[in-house]
């Protein structure tokens, strides 16, 4: 996702190899996330970049995709007793930027999502912004417009070394070697192993695991929002007529292809038949995905200390998707036009004179 949507802006006026290692855009992060737009997401940093994509998503430019980007989903966060102080500091902190932020009764609850058990919780807080991402379709456009403006893709190529002469990078994978004057680093999890090949300080990033699961639901669900607790041990919401259930876990990986833990299951199915009446009489699916993470929780854009060719575009944790069109274009606009990079996000904020804080 990152690398094409930063690809996709700056393919309109230079050229754009993209090296992929698997034989297809999406394999790991990004073809697996649970796929929402949440504005009052993770800090505000994060969702300044969410808001900043929000057009692009609703009225992307023409041509760009056959069906919509963003279909509005509604979020609703259960609150259960002994967490209410916690869920006034919540709305306090969200509801200037997010003043469609409400608090619902028990009864609104339950005339939302039938199948929630009433002893579960206090009450809910509604979002009406929460929007279903079609992630495939922004990939497709990101894609279809890159090639459109000659820019080259390049799958099945595992970048295995790098090098730069002082103006140009020479990048190997096996069988091949492209040069070019500017790297710029979405390798998502592996962002560390390319700054290693590179030559560059690695940044401060841990790979953090994620497990979603569907369970199979019917047609009264369909209509349900995304249904998080409170106390973030639990999200669920329709996924193509099943339900997608995550115990938002988040254990610290090595880069990996990542597949989903028994217990984390377990866990998943645990804490949704409490607060659902909605037995679990089997998983559909089950898979797990790679949220890479700065200690902010914020992104790593901009270059290497050592290297101003090197441009990181990695740390986008669990906000990849909703804010790919802002970090794209964000990443475009200062390699062409020297745009600002926030101080918030730029990637020198780990460095003082070139040493980690
Ligand atoms: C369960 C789950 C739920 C999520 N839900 C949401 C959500 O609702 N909304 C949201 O916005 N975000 C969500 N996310 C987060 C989002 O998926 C990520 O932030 C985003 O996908 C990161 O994109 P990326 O391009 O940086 O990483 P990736 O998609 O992992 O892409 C990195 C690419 O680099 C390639 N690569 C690595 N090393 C090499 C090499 N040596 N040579 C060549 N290629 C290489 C990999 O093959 C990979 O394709 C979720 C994530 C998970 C796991």
């Amino acid at each position: 996702m990152a690398g094409l949507s930063a690809a996709y802006f700056l393919s309109k006026s230079s050229s754009v190899a993209i090296l992929e290692r698997e034989s297809h855009a999406g394999t790991h992060s990004s073809g697996r996330s649970a796929a929402v737009f949440i504005e009052s997401y993770e800090n505000y940093t994060v969702s300044d970049l969410t808001m900043d994509s929000k057009d692009f998503f609703l009225h992307p430019p023409k041509g760009f995709s056959d069906h919509d980007l963003m279909r509005r989903r509604g979020g609703l966060s259960l609150v259960e007793e002994g967490e209410e102080k916690l869920a006034d500091e919540f709305l306090d902190f969200w509801s200037y930027r997010c003043p469609s932020l409400k608090m619902i009764d028990k009864d609104d609850v339950l005339s939302r999502v039938p199948a929630i058990k009433p002893g579960a919780f206090v009450y809910g807080i509604f979002d009406p912004e929460l929007y279903d991402i079609d992630v495939n379709e922004l990939l497709s456009g990101f894609s279809r417009s890159i090639r459109q403006h000659e820019g080259e893709f390049f799958f099945d190529f595992g970048i295995e070394k790098m090098g730069f002469d002082g103006k140009q990078w020479l990048v190997n994978g096996r069988e091949q070697s492209i040069s070019g004057s500017i790297v710029i680093n979405a390798a998502g999890s592996w962002a560390n192993e390319i700054a290693a090949l590179a030559g560059v300080e690695p940044s401060r990033l841990a790979p953090c695991r994620r497990t979603a699961l569907t369970v199979q639901s019917d047609a009264s669900s369909k209509s349900w929002p995304m249904v998080h607790t409170f106390s973030k041990g639990l999200y669920f919401k329709p996924e193509a007529g099943d339900l997608l259930i995550s115990p938002q876990d988040e254990t610290e990986s090595v880069p990996m292809d990542a597949f989903p833990d028994e217990f984390d299951i377990a866990t998943a199915v645990d804490r949704f038949e409490r607060f659902c009446d909605h037995p679990v009489k089997s998983i559909k699916r089950s898979w797990a995905g790679l949220r890479t993470l700065a200690p902010d929780r914020v992104p790593v854009v901009g270059p290497s200390n050592n290297n101003q060719q090197f441009i990181w575009l990695a740390g986008q944790g669990g906000f990849g998707v909703q804010t790919a069109p802002a970090l794209g274009e964000l990443t475009a606009g200062f390699l062409l036009n020297g745009g600002q990079i926030p101080d918030a996000i730029h990637s020198n904020r780990f460095f003082n004179n070139g040493l980690k804080s």
